[in-house]
């Protein structure tokens, strides 16, 4: 692992409580110390309605048990590391009062929300890869920045996660133009952007958003918030310094949440 640049903070990190991650919170927040990382922030998938996605996340009678685990390790690093609590939320259209329920149930530092399903179509589950050749893709991007734009909208929020995520096993946005709806919906609503840098570890190679879009935002005044979408310890600051470069280059800030407050 390289070094990071001093006072960064991971702020999309996952913990085994999804069934899809290993590794404990406090080797995640070991790895952070590791990597140099001045913070972490866990934001593991929100409990949904029991229909909703139920094997890759915590169920609702697990949450108290995620909120107990990292407050332990935050009193563990408490002088060393900055551990902050958040939640990677879904938005899916139907669940929202279910997301305002659980967003209600603590004291939350960053909510981050993402779309993960187009219908009942999980597109970015590597399963069901093959779905993408049956689909118009402009068509594709249109609903899915559509949902974006409702994300942001929903009040729900604090940034919207990995935005360009359709493009992950190749499949690029053949338009553009929905995307640039998105972000103005976006800064419209005062949302940043999860800056995440999984997109380097999938086929396309590329992190979430495409620079291209992290220029869009930047003019746009978006915040980034830097994250891994770390699902084990050694993907903690997942390339980081190419992350601040790049946000850098475009003319984009960094900051960080607590207590659901942006922080530069
Ligand atoms: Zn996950
Ligand atoms: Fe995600
Ligand atoms: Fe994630
Ligand atoms: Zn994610």
């Amino acid at each position: 692992m390289t070094a990071s640049p001093p006072s960064l903070s991971d702020s999309h990190t996952h913990t085994p409580l999804c069934g899809h991650a290993t590794g404990t919170p406090r080797e995640y927040a070991q790895a952070a110390l590791d990597a140099g990382l001045a913070g972490i922030c866990f934001t593991d998938h929100m409990p949904m309605p029991r229909w909703y996605d139920a094997p890759w996340r915590m169920t609702l009678e697990q949450l108290p048990e995620y909120i107990e685990e990292i407050q332990t390790v935050q009193q563990e690093f408490a002088g060393r590391l900055d551990v902050r609590l958040g939640l990677e939320a879904d938005f899916h259209p139907g669940t929202e009062r279910f997301i305002e329920k659980v967003l209600g149930m603590h004291d939350w530092d960053y909510v981050i929300g993402s779309i993960h399903y187009l219908g009942a179509w999980g597109f970015d589950n590597p399963e069901f890869v093959e779905e993408y050749e049956g689909r118009d893709l402009g068509q594709l991007y249109r609903d899915y920045y559509a949902l974006a734009e409702a994300a942001a909208r929903s009040g729900l929020f604090d940034s919207i996660g990995h935005l360009d995520l359709p493009k992950k096993f190749g499949h690029r946005d053949p338009e553009g133009q929905a995307v640039v709806h998105a972000l103005d919906a976006i800064a419209a609503a005062g949302l940043a952007l999860d800056f995440n840098t999984a997109g380097w570890r999938k086929p396309v190679a590329e992190a979430y958003p495409a620079p291209s879009l992290v220029r869009a935002a930047a003019e746009r005044g978006i915040p980034f918030v830097l994250g891994s979408d770390a699902h084990k310890p050694e993907e903690v600051g997942y390339r980081f310094a190419e992350a601040v470069q790049q946000i850098g280059e475009a003319g984009g800030k960094i900051v960080t949440f607590r207590g659901r407050k942006s922080q530069g």
